[in-house]
């Protein structure tokens, strides 16, 4: 059977990343230095509210998105209407400043479940969202350090903590099944979270809040900037169905 076209395109678009393939080790990264012209650029797609009003705010556009994508008959058409609401409320800064550096004003430690897209959720564009990801969304130590670094050094004032329906490391965590040592692991945070008689969404739900208790408890830097007020944990749950992103208090 012939190719056809998308299959084409994205032959094209392979061979042409291969040309700009470069070394894996082209020596030590200099760290991102945000400069006052760059830091003007950054500041257009500043946001207009509060980190977390944002955040909802940007989700609710995504929601009617969401609905709208559901109605629609086929692939492109439902592409079409996700693209519609991120032109309506995103902004994108231009790769040349994002080359330069990031001022992302939001971190969101979540799941790397693919029904989950941050720019998606939150409609936002590239360079908004500090993103941190595992299965699960636990706190792990490397998260952990990179939440770190979000505070200590892009002043990052808000992390959320989201978890998301049919989480399959949170059913993997209730299950019995055997698991590899390193899943194991990975579970273990997980359990620790569990009340029991729980259902997987309350179990989904009060991991993502353990896993947001745990980030000031395992880090005296993450503690601090949470004690001096600056900075702001909130675990989250998505629903993948409707869409909705539904804060849980703590
Ligand atoms: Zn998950």
């Amino acid at each position: 059977m012939a190719p056809s076209r998308r299959e084409l395109l994205e032959k094209a678009a392979f061979l042409g990343a291969a040309l700009g393939f470069g070394q894996c080790w082209p020596g030590l990264a200099q760290a991102a230095v945000v400069d006052g012209d760059l830091r003007a650029q950054l500041e257009v797609c500043k946001p207009s509210l509060k980190p977390l009003q944002q955040l909802i705010a940007g989700n609710q556009r995504f929601m009617k998105a969401w609905a709208a994508a559901g109605e629609a008959e086929s692939p492109d058409l439902r592409m079409q209407a996700l693209q519609l609401a991120y032109g309506d409320g995103g902004c994108e800064i231009k790769p040349q400043a994002l080359a330069k550096g990031q001022r992302p004003w939001a971190a969101v430690l979540t799941c790397a479940d693919s029904r989950v897209p941050l720019e998606w959720l939150f409609n936002t564009g590239d360079g908004e969202l500090f993103g941190v990801r595992s299965a699960g969304n636990t706190a792990f130590n490397e998260g952990v350090a990179s939440l770190e670094y979000a505070v200590a050094n892009l002043d990052v004032p808000l992390i959320m903590v989201l978890g998301h329906s049919g989480c399959g490391a949170v059913t993997a965590a209730m299950a019995d099944a055997m698991l590899t040592p390193l899943l194991e692991d990975l579970v273990t945070p997980i359990r620790a979270s569990f009340v029991p008689g729980n259902n997987l969404t309350e179990a989904i739900k009060s991991n993502a809040c353990y896993s947001a208790a745990q980030l000031p408890k395992r880090s005296e830097l993450l503690r601090k900037a949470q004690t001096s007020g600056k900075l702001k944990i909130q675990p989250a749950y998505f629903d993948i169905e409707s869409g909705q992103v539904s804060l849980l208090l703590v």
